[in-house]
């Protein structure tokens, strides 16, 4: 089976050019120029992943992934120009799964792609166990849906991913080491402060109260945990 990839650019030279590419390696793509389009692309071609340039005309990049978030967790890597750093954590945090910084090598990008998917599909497949709970929160692993206090929110795939091994080892103490190797394939690049980010990310997500969080708890020196109150 081929996956279906919707490519989103204007920059008609750099979308041919990864079209192009993926098509090689065997992936189904079309290509949206504007916002809009891209919209109504996404429902009628039902991608399995998005590749979607920020500066876009009629409807931008930030726009349209809130939009495609309310009604799914498909995976979307975000292509934006280096000097837009802010709007990278924003990419992020509006629930992109990753970025690529312009200008990128198309095999750097493909490469992103098939990680994407390979974690989307590991997800997916892990262990034969599609729902995950501590306490309150509860993760469905093929749907990719997550509630909180019956509340659905949605993650970004890393953030899911440190969720999902937290959740999978609740009530026990996961290292840092651990978590950066199963999350970010212990790549030397990602220093630990991402790691620290992005339990902050996932505290104002869970945590009544962000400040002082009483599920993701921190373990001095050694990790952290998810305290899920399930055994008492
Ligand atoms: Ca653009």
């Amino acid at each position: 089976m081929s996956y279906k990839i919707l490519l989103v650019e204007d920059e008609a030279p750099i979308a041919d050019s990864v079209a192009y590419s993926l098509k090689n390696e065997g992936f189904e793509v079309v290509v949206a120029p504007d916002g809009l389009a891209a919209l109504s692309l996404y429902r009628s071609f039902g991608p399995d992943l998005i590749i979607l340039d920020l500066m876009l005309p009629k409807l931008g990049g930030l726009d349209f992934c809130r939009m495609v978030r309310k009604e799914s967790g498909i995976p979307i890597i975000m292509l934006t120009a280096k000097t837009e750093e802010i709007d990278r954590v924003v990419g992020l945090e509006l629930g992109a799964d990753d970025y690529v910084p312009k200008p990128f090598s198309v095999r750097e990008l493909i490469a992103r792609v098939r990680a994407v998917l390979r974690r989307t599909e590991a997800a997916r497949s892990q262990d034969n166990q599609t729902r995950l709970q501590a306490g309150d929160v509860t993760m469905d692993l093929v749907r990719r849906r997550i509630s909180v206090r019956g509340q659905q929110i949605h993650l970004p795939l890393k953030q899911f991913e440190l969720l999902r091994i937290l959740i999978a080892n609740k009530d026990k103490v996961v290292s840092r080491e651990d978590l950066l190797k199963a999350v970010w394939d212990t790549d030397t690049n990602y220093n630990t402060g991402t790691l620290d980010v992005h339990i902050r990310w996932l505290r104002e997500k869970l945590e009544t109260d962000p400040g002082r969080p009483e599920k993701i708890r921190t373990v001095r020196g050694v990790g952290y945990k998810i305290v899920s109150g399930d055994e008492t």
